[in-house]
């Protein structure tokens, strides 16, 4: 059994049980984090979370998880998740993405506000504790200015075979360091004039203790503070600092950090010294990123996608992005039940995408109501059934759902059905509609095959039958007969016509961009296919993100964009049976 599959056994009713929960729960048993106060003297949560990302693109479905994650951690442990913008570069950053950002937890069922106040931060507010954080470094002889260039810089840093040298101005006078970066603040020197570094170990064999840069100079205009500022912190140095000002417990992060957290511990350790932090203090553990089978999750290469107009912008349906799979029609059920499934591992791997289709039908499975679509049409005649006559015919809204009650809708002399469902000579084993055999119409009549018209070219244009007037579902008589084959139509006159998008997986390879594969080649052609097809009346009534069922074809969506009563356009979201499997 693939870790996977395990993992979907186990998660059926109970969150799955992880290293990150068992670290929460082993913290919260030995009372670590137990009886905090704020400067206020209101009590602490013994587990607090973030979310920290950078206001610099789209969220896709890897920060899902980590909303997931944090989020959820903090509702299942009775704890806070703060939702933080770590906007502490200056020239990437923009409120559009904000506002995407926030829009995207709310949506996913998550809330930063809960009895203890409001808790979205921005990090860009923390920039005057920042700098006091450093000035005392340097006070402290722990950090001082470097006046090398960055090559000279790079040169020194030595690689992961040879030690790095150290910088000839790591030994200048406390005073004059302190003198420097406050002319630093004050905007005298250039871009790059000066630098910032902790004083570490340029020997150590963690390349990040290499005295790391702390402070940098930066002319930019920052989306918050203006140009109020002209040093920025590094990521790494302000990181920590955002934690420990937001009483953060547990600081989940990506693997590829694993590397930064003796210098994330150094940080810490040094301002506690120095009076501004309280021990105990935030601890950072790593967890593996999650990584999608058939989807990227790369900024650079989605960004890419929507500049190349590969796809129709950042909402295509086609994208992992969060705004991308609403759009699709997934609902935050699912994506809390996938990320649930997919688990939190400590080694890189691969989910795969039918974990997330799966989560999604079985999430929608119980909830969208069921409706009819020919989506291929090719008309049926009754050739014995009265002119004008429109006999209503019901089905269930939901068939495990009584309560939900009955949809109706007309049967009709003529009526649309799959052009999949007719063939003139039948395959062995194909029990729909051929010349002289009987299937049922759903919910409607039993109906026997009299032949077709086809048009010059010999192409099937039209099939005739009969029908059993007594053969009515739902009446004594249906019982009468016996068929091997049932097909869905709708009446051609009261048909909703509508367009109909199908979508499928973007990419034909299950790692389109793995080992430095250019992703542009796994482009699956048929990731979208625009048809106009014929629904059941009753979908006129649609709103925007409202799901369905379609029998026999999988799930669909009202497209949330563009749909309207007067232009139906429906999402295909998913099939209802994986087709991609081995
Ligand atoms: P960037 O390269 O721009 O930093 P990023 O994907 O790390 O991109 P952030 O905005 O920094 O984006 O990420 C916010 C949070 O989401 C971080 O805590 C990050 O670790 C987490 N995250 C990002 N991608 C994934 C992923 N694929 N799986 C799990 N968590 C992720
Ligand atoms: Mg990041």
């Amino acid at each position: 059994m693939s870790n996977d599959s395990k993992n979907a056994a186990a998660t059926d009713n109970a969150p799955a049980s992880n290293f990150l929960r068992g670290l929460i729960e082993s913290d919260i048993g030995s009372g670590k984090y137990a009886g905090r106060t704020d400067p206020n003297g209101n009590p602490l949560p013994s587990v607090i979370t973030r979310f920290p990302p950078e206001p610099n693109g789209y969220l896709h479905i890897g920060h899902a998880k980590s909303i997931c994650l944090n989020f959820g951690m903090a509702r299942d442990f009775g704890g806070r998740c703060t939702m933080r913008f770590d906007d502490t570069n200056p020239t990437k950053e923009e409120q559009e993405y904000v506002d995407s950002i926030l829009d995207a937890v709310k949506w996913l069922g998550f809330d930063w506000k809960d009895s203890g106040g409001d808790h979205l931060y921005f990090a860009s507010d923390y920039f005057d504790q920042m700098y006091m954080m450093a000035e005392y470094l340097l006070s402290a002889g722990h950090a001082y200015v470097d006046s090398q260039s960055a090559e000279e810089m790079a040169k020194n840093r030595g690689n992961f075979t040879e030690p790095g040298k150290n910088s000839p101005y790591r030994d200048r006078p406390v005073e004059e360091s302190l003198d420097l970066f406050r002319r630093m603040k004050l905007g005298e020197f250039k871009d790059g004039q000066h630098i910032v570094r902790a004083k570490i170990d340029m020997a150590s064999p963690n390349m990040n203790m290499r005295d790391p840069a702390i402070y940098r100079i930066r002319h930019a205009h920052h989306h918050r503070t203006g140009d109020k500022w002209c040093v920025y912190p590094m990521y790494d140095f302000a990181h920590p600092i955002e934690d420990a000002i937001e009483y953060i417990t547990h600081s989940f992060c990506t693997l590829e950090f694993q590397d930064h957290r003796p210098f994330y511990n150094w940080v810490l350790e040094r301002l506690a010294e120095g009076g501004f932090f309280k021990r105990p203090l935030p601890e950072q553990t790593e967890f593996a990123r999650l990584n999608l089978t058939y989807a990227i999750t790369s900024k650079r290469k989605l960004l890419q996608l929507v500049e190349e107009k590969i796809v129709d912008g950042w909402d295509d349906p086609r994208m992992p992005t969060i705004v991308g799979i609403r759009r699709r029609g997934y609902t935050p059920e699912a994506i809390q039940l996938f990320c649930e499934r997919a688990g939190v591992a400590k080694a890189d791997s691969w989910i795969d995408m039918s974990t997330l289709e799966g989560a999604l039908r079985d999430d929608l499975d119980p909830k969208a109501a069921r409706a009819i679509a020919v989506l291929k049409p090719l008309k049926l005649i009754i050739d014995n059934f009265p002119e004008n006559l429109a006999d209503e015919c019901s089905a269930p809204v939901h068939p495990h759902h009584p309560e939900r009650g009955q949809r109706k809708f007309p049967i009709t002399k003529e009526v649309w059905i799959e052009e999949e469902d007719f063939m003139e000579v039948p395959t062995k084993g194909y029990f729909r509609l051929f010349p002289g055999n009987k299937v049922r119409l759903k919910y409607g009549y039993v109906v026997e095959c009299t032949g077709c018209d086809k048009d010059e070219n010999g192409k099937v244009i039209a099939v005739h039958c009969n029908y059993f007037a007594d053969s009515k579902s739902g009446t004594e008589g249906a019982n009468n007969y016996k068929v091997k084959g049932t097909i869905h139509w709708v009446s051609v006159p009261h048909s909703l016509e509508a367009e109909v998008r199908l979508y499928d997986r973007l990419f034909t390879d299950p790692n389109p961009d793995a080992g430095g594969k250019d992703f542009k080649l796994a482009l699956n052609p048929n990731a979208k296919e625009v048809i106009t097809a014929y629904l059941e009346q009753g979908l006129r009534h649609a709103m925007p993100d409202e799901k369905f069922q379609f029998e026999r074809h999988g799930y669909f969506v009202a497209d949330r964009v563009d749909h309207s009563a007067t232009r139906p356009v429906f999402n295909r979201v998913v099939t209802l049976k994986d087709s991609w499997g081995k």
